[in-house]
């Protein structure tokens, strides 16, 4: 197990977020909590656990081994969907374990109508709809086949949603895109209802698309990077305070990532700090050393750029960030020791240091910095 760091996770934080969505969106939403990529990085098991205790009943993943991790310690009412990837040998644990799944492909289909008939057991389906992302999902005009195969394998397969999922409404940009989506969306839904063939819920949104698009919420919600406290973007939380009076973030980062100071040095003028020539000193400088590199997610991108808290002091990555080190500049720092703690990601003092900020220095998103944070890391529950 790693050592040289710990990710906190605050269950009042991930609270006060649900509580907001769920006011937002309104009782007759049902909210479907986003896990996949480990849970954006905050550690699945450890946060499935938190969510289940804020009384969610259904969480989404991408895969079946992410489905199988949250089988292990969700309580046995929790619905689970694989919006992704199930591999052959899967498809028989996913349906004998009342885990539903995507399907986009007829390919998909026959093979769930197979896996049903020889368990004896429905399939329960998502029939995922390309409405304008050209990734996954059926187009219009295979539409009406799926709804007849459906109909000829009713015994075995159980229609539990209509589904598609929007390509980029985090930005205005893609505003035509989007509300197109929603109209070939509604169509497919009509033609489905036409036949006689009533999808269980209808589910489009993400956390974008159900704070922008009020009308994409339907029946459930698939709410990723807004239930972790984070914002899919700025435009995303600025159409919020467009509409609100109180002009403040109703969310609350749930995830605090802290390690401690190694090791501290003193260094001349004109020295050359760590690999290369990436730092050299101007002044006389103090450095700390923390033992956190880019093995452990901290984007080797953050070289001379990132941040970290010490003492309450923003300091500044020296040199290009290692594999399991990084150097801090702590030269303003008078009284620093060894063993003392370097926030990454979190508040300290009067200051507080967000992924976001963390990743304006790199251009990279939210979601990405914390996907990539390691699996080794220990993840402990706090208040
Ligand atoms: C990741 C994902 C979501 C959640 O997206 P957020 O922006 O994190 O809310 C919803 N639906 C699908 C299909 C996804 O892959």
């Amino acid at each position: 197990m790693h050592t040289n760091s710990t990710i906190e996770l605050s269950l009042s934080a991930l609270k006060k977020n649900l509580s907001f969505l769920k006011r937002t969106f309104g009782r007759e939403v049902r909210i479907s909590s986003v896990v996949k990529g480990n849970a954006y990085g905050h550690g699945i098991r450890e946060f499935v656990r938190m969510a289940s205790r804020c009384g969610i009943d259904h969480f989404s993943v991408f895969d079946s081994n992410e489905a199988r991790k949250v089988r292990e310690v969700a309580g046995k009412n929790t619905e689970i969907m694989i919006m992704g990837f199930v591999e052959n040998e899967s498809l028989a644990w996913a349906v004998a374990n009342d885990v539903s799944f995507f399907v986009f492909e007829k390919d998909r289909l026959q093979k769930a109508v197979r896996v049903a008939k020889k368990l004896g057991k429905k399939a329960c389906i998502h029939v995922e709809v390309e409405t304008g992302m050209n990734r996954t999902g059926f187009d219009l005009r295979e539409i009406p086949g799926v709804i007849r195969y459906i109909q000829k394998e009713k015994d075995h397969l159980q229609l539990k949603g209509l589904c598609t999922h929007y390509a980029g409404a985090e930005s205005v940009a893609n505003y035509y895109r989007v509300t197109e989506q929603i109209k070939v969306f509604k169509k497919v839904h009509s033609l489905f209802i036409k036949e006689g063939l009533r999808p269980e819920i209808r589910h489009t949104a993400c956390s974008a698309a159900a704070m922008v698009y009020p009308e994409t919420r339907m029946d459930m919600v698939r709410i990723g990077i807004m239930q972790y406290g984070l914002w899919p973007s700025p435009e995303t939380f600025v159409s919020l305070l467009n509409r609100r009076k109180a002009k403040t973030d109703p969310l609350r980062r749930v995830i605090a990532w802290k390690s401690k100071v190694m090791s501290i040095k003193k260094i001349r003028a004109g020295d050359f700090i760590g690999y290369g020539t990436h730092f050299m000193a101007k002044q006389k400088m103090k450095i700390a050393v923390v033992p956190i590199g880019y093995s452990h997610g901290y984007s080797r991108s953050l070289s001379n750029q990132g941040r970290v808290l010490i003492h309450g002091h923003r300091c500044v990555v020296v040199g290009s960030v290692g594999m399991n080190m990084m150097i801090v500049d702590v030269s303003v720092i008078t009284d620093l020791k060894k063993g003392d703690e370097v926030v990454m990601i979190g508040a300290q003092e009067q200051d507080d240091m967000t992924v976001a900020s963390f990743s304006d220095y790199s251009d990279q998103l939210n979601y990405e910095l914390l996907a990539r944070l390691s699996r080794d890391i220990p993840r402990k529950i706090v208040d």
